[in-house]
């Protein structure tokens, strides 16, 4: 069987692909002519970040299974999927530690004055160490985080490490299992008006888009430090650009983009109280490995022995 992997992945995944006897094609050239080529007669394909939309899917004379090097999914036309009978899989036990660990950074980094700090030594200006602006810490502080998944719980786990009040807003989870989790559940609304720092870790959706917009960020508060690693357009950019600049809230994080890359004159890249990486939260070393083998583990699993899969991976098990 034939296996397209789009994108580059740890070698740990496509050898897995290889010792069970799958032919793999590595693709770079993400052009919508040439992926329909390319994919026309592949049995599944291993997904990083392209775009797979119904134009080149209704291409795809062989497919039977994409699998997500990752969580989301909104790259993909999950309609196109259901009817058509192709299995989505996602490697639901490879990112959440690499993400929840990147939110915790963003933390640290937006209120220790890191970079400020090292010029200051590097610069000769050590004497000025008790002039930083915005220097606190984490213990006691509210956070508030929107979205207790996977991702969710385990930022939960890490800011309750640092003694913070953690609330969490997801109207999708019983309460108990928030309170469970050493967590308090609270309404969206209230969770704004109260943090000190408030994560974003939903899906992008029809629900979620602008999910945090100008008058979500009129709630918060003037310390307050905003954190995005979900998905890019859950918080609109504009409005926190308006909000940054004129110091509204204190200060953001931002792993994703409406487009990514951003443009090169995007307003963002003029703000001094926004923290930007380029859509890496998953992509420590360990991260990496993992999610390339286990979603070469899904495909193989479900094209050889079903009975291996783990159906938590399976998103669209219901239309198969
Ligand atoms: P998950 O499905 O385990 O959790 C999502 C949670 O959001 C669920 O508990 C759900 O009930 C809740 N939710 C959904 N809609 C909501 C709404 N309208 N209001 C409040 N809560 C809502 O997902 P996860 O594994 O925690 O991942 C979350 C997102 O993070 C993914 O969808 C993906 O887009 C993103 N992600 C980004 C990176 C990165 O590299 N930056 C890596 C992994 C995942």
């Amino acid at each position: 069987m034939k296996v397209a992997v789009l994108g580059k992945v740890d070698q740990k995944g496509l050898s897995f692909l290889k010792e069970n006897e799958f032919k793999v094609i590595e693709i770079e050239n993400f052009e919508i002519q040439n992926l329909k080529e390319q994919l026309k007669d592949v049995d599944g394909i291993l997904l990083r970040t392209t775009r797979l939309d119904k134009e080149i899917l209704q291409h795809c004379d062989n497919l039977k299974i994409i699998s997500r090097h990752g969580v989301g999914y909104d790259n993909v036309d999950l309609d196109f999927l259901n009817e058509n009978k192709i299995a989505l899989c996602i490697t639901s036990t490879s990112n959440a530690v690499s993400v929840a660990e990147h939110v915790l950074s963003f933390f640290i980094y937006l209120t220790k004055n890191l970079s400020l700090s090292d010029s200051l030594v590097k610069e000769g200006n050590f004497e000025k160490r008790s002039e930083l602006p915005n220097f606190f810490e984490l213990y006691k502080k509210k956070v508030l985080i929107i979205g207790f998944g996977r991702i969710g719980k385990e930022v939960a786990k890490r800011c309750l490490g640092f003694d913070m009040e953690v609330y969490v807003y997801d109207p999708f989870l019983d309460n108990e299992i928030i309170i469970r989790n050493q967590c308090i559940p609270i309404e969206k609304n209230q969770g704004l008006t109260i943090a000190d720092f408030i994560t974003i870790h939903l899906p992008l959706n029809g629900d979620t888009k602008n999910f945090i917009s100008q008058t979500e960020l009129n709630l918060m508060r003037k310390n307050s430090i905003l954190v995005n690693t979900s998905r890019g357009g859950i918080v609109n950019e504009n409005d926190l650009c308006i909000a940054l600049d004129s110091k509204k809230i204190q200060g953001a994080g931002m792993d994703v983009f409406v487009s990514e890359p951003p443009e090169s004159n995007h307003p963002f890249f003029k703000l001094d109280n926004i923290l930007l990486t380029p859509h890496n939260a998953a992509l420590t070393l360990e991260c990496r490995e993992r999610m390339s083998l286990e979603a070469s583990q899904n495909i193989v699993f479900f094209l050889n022995n079903m009975s291996e899969l783990n159906v938590e991976n399976l998103v669209n098990k219901k239309y198969l």
